[in-house]
């Protein structure tokens, strides 16, 4: 389908708590991204986000403070409006749902299906706190763990042993908020019944889009495969927006079904002209969220806006996995996050660099882990010693042997190294937007680093400064300043190229190199990248200016020590508010204090589940790059009596000779795959460390190709 325009949301931040680097790297650095290169493709886009005000949490965190809920709302929109602008995501606009226009929006669409006749309207029993006087939500009622004894657990999940409960199950249950014993009380509620648009959710999902990133589709299929339910979208609350129904006194739309909505009354709020992108079939919704609200965006919404009927449905939502820190999952009730208003304050200048580490490391498609000791060895090794080393000595030498100014490009002395520059700055160009295109924002990164690793390596090959003579008396021949020219006004227009690729990623950055050039925002365009013709010859330019800073160990060293003693134990409290993106219940992520404990396991599984892999050690003997990937190398394998193609995606890890001769654990009765139109037979194992850092599992001494493993 061709668009005519795009319209990209990003999840709206829950105004309870700051944001943290996991809510950057999983939702928003990857949006802003996408949004700066389609602005630089010159589409028409918008760009909207706003902060979430309602909900229980927050009504919670107002009473335990002694305020009220307007005031934390007020308190945290700001904080993180002002995080958002310093990290330079460029939304066209940052709105809040306690908004005039988005009160309105929600209730009419509520007010829509309820004359519909689309809700179910029930009556049920819920727990109820007589001294608070309020409905609690489950993970507002703790008893004893029937499972596992412990006396903390909570009504939707026992954190110790990981049962899921309901209140019911709970030994001596009590709230929260009073200590009071729950009492069950009638109430009446509206339910969406989400089993209605099961079928044509899977027609929908499951068959339209195959194209959705391997998680969302997974989670989306797991969800439809157990059976959808009708979930009850209004909640007892004087806290939210009304339900505009006579005889809902005290009632308020459930958050999960206000908060969507939002995206559309920030649209209204910006433009116009929303309904050409909310109601338009030619425009492209993309709806960047975290892992965890899935579920919300790819069930629940879409079924409301087919439901309500005038509305678009999203094109793609390219959820992300988590970013856990120093090993262990964030918990923002314990205090155990990299808060982004703080990183702002402690690191100045470097919002590119937190941008850059938070993409190249971002969890796309799965959980990643984000260390202090990587974020300075990105900086320090790739922004500092890759990036910014190949403009500086562009710069210097340019002012050096060039007179500070753009020089010649002689044609009739352009050589293979000169032609192999010039074709990669354009292929550069084509791989990295495509890979923008597919929301693959970690390996279009790379694609810019690399550029310019390969700008170094050209420099070195050429060596302009060994072209100069070294007697002062006697000027460079003609024939050598011709190589120097060539050497530096390439290495030019590489920066210049730079710039435009990099801006997306690093729009400080892209700032800066334009004011090195003399040159205004319009060079960014993105139709200029893969030109070599973007600085013209004789222009003079400015010295250079410092892109990137070392980061020094005592700065990590520091980071690190506020990271431990800033931890706060589980009954505890701290600066920071509970869990932002998680509106219905306050997250609460069990962390123990014991590290040798494995980050993200798996669930159990049987001896039998085991038992249907067959794992063999084969020999390598024949090993070679896949063409047009980067990552991938393809194997020959020995296996006693079989010989097996096998490609995988080491490349970056191992060089083809280094694998010949070497032995390999294998799964050999994993159904083939095609990768690269190179069908696979088989994987090998290899082990990932925290630094994504690939290793291979091989037996401690040669045995027989062939030999099982078990
Ligand atoms: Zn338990």
């Amino acid at each position: 389908m061709n668009y005519k325009r795009i319209l990209v949301t990003a999840a709206l931040p829950y105004a309870n708590g700051p944001v943290h680097i996991g809510h950057m790297a999983g939702v928003y650095v990857p949006a802003d991204i996408y949004v700066r290169y389609q602005r630089a493709q010159k589409r028409d886009i918008k760009f909207v986000c706003g902060s979430d005000e309602h909900g229980v949490p927050i009504t919670i965190r107002a009473m335990k403070e002694g305020v009220t809920p307007q005031q934390i709302v007020d308190k945290y929109h700001a904080l993180i409006k002002d995080s958002f602008e310093q990290m330079g995501v460029s939304f066209d606009i940052y709105s809040r749902t306690s908004n005039k226009v988005h009160h309105e929006t929600a209730a009419a669409f509520f007010k829509k299906l309820y004359d519909d006749g689309l809700f179910e309207e029930k009556e049920t029993e819920q727990f109820y706190d007589e001294k608070a006087k309020t409905f609690l939500a489950d993970r507002y009622i703790t008893g004893t763990c029937p499972v596992c004894s412990n006396p903390n657990a909570y009504g939707d999940q026992c954190e110790k042993c990981g049962s899921t409960l309901s209140p019911e199950q709970l030994i001596n249950p009590r709230s929260t908020l009073s200590d009071a014993v729950p009492v069950k009380k009638k109430t009446k509620h509206w339910y969406f019944p989400l089993q209605n648009y099961e079928a044509w959710l899977r027609e929908w999902i499951l068959e339209g889009h195959k194209e959705w990133k391997n998680n969302v589709y997974g989670q989306c299929r797991s969800w439809l495969d157990n059976g959808l339910q009708s979930r009850a979208m209004t909640r007892d609350s004087n806290w939210g927006i009304k339900v505009p129904l006579p005889g809902a006194e005290g009632k308020v739309l459930y958050v999960w079904f206000d908060a969507p909505i939002g995206y559309i009354s920030a649209t209204k709020e910006l433009t116009d002209q929303w309904g050409d992108y909310w109601c338009k079939e030619d425009t492209k919704l993309v709806h960047f969220i975290g892992k965890d609200n899935i579920v919300f965006h790819c069930i629940i919404f879409p079924s409301m806006l087919k439901a309500h009927g005038n509305f678009v449905l999203p094109d793609n939502v390219p959820a992300n996995e988590f970013l856990n820190i120093e090993g262990e999952k964030v918990s923002t009730s314990r205090n155990w996050a990299v808060w982004v208003d703080e990183y702002l304050k402690d690191f100045p200048g470097c919002e590119d660099v937190l941008r850059y580490v938070l993409c190249a490391n971002a969890p796309e498609t799965k959980d990643n882990d984000f260390t202090w000791k990587d974020f300075q060895d990105r900086n320090n090794n790739e922004l500092a010693s890759i990036f910014g080393n190949f403009v500086n000595r562009t710069w210097v030498l340019m002012h050096k042997l060039c007179g500070g100014k753009v020089p010649k490009l002689h044609e009739d002395v352009l050589d293979e190294d000169d032609k192999w520059i010039i074709e990669e700055i354009q292929k550069s160009k084509v791989k990295i937007e495509n890979l923008i295109e597919e929301y693959k924002f970690r390996d279009a990164l790379y694609e810019v680093i690399d550029l310019s690793r390969k700008g170094n390596q050209y420099m070195q090959k050429k060596e302009p400064w060994k072209k100069v003579s070294s007697n002062k008396a006697q000027s460079t021949s003609t024939e050598n300043q011709k190589l120097i020219d060539n050497c530096l006004h390439l290495c030019l227009q590489l920066t210049a190229n730079l710039a435009v690729l990099a801006n997306p990623f690093l729009p400080n950055t892209a700032k800066k190199m334009l004011y090195m050039m003399k040159v205004v925002d319009k060079m960014l365009d993105w139709k200029n990248a893969g030109k070599i013709k973007l600085l013209s010859v004789g222009y003079s330019l400015r010295p250079p200016e410092l892109l990137f800073r070392k980061i020094e160990d005592e700065e990590i060293k520091f980071q690190i020590e506020k990271l431990k003693s800033g931890l706060v134990n589980e009954q505890g409290t701290s600066g920071k508010a509970e869990g932002i993106r998680n509106k219905e219940q306050a997250t609460n992520s069990k962390m123990d204090s014991n590290k040798s404990e494995i980050v993200n396991p798996k669930p159990e599984i049987t001896y039998d589940d085991f038992a249907k892999l067959d794992l063999r050690v084969a020999t390598v003997t024949a090993c070679e790059k896949v063409e047009k990937a980067d990552k991938l190398l393809k194997l020959t394998i020995d296996l006693g009596n079989e010989t097996r193609t096998i490609v995988s995606g080491i490349a970056l890890h191992y060089t083809p000779e280094e694998m010949i001769g070497k032995q390999v654990v294998v799964v050999v009765n994993l159904a083939p795959r095609k990768m690269k139109g190179i069908e696979s037979q088989g994987m090998i194992l290899t082990a990932e460390d925290k630094n994504s850092k690939l290793r291979l599992l091989k037996p401690e001494e040669t045995v027989s190709p062939g030999s099982s493993v078990s």
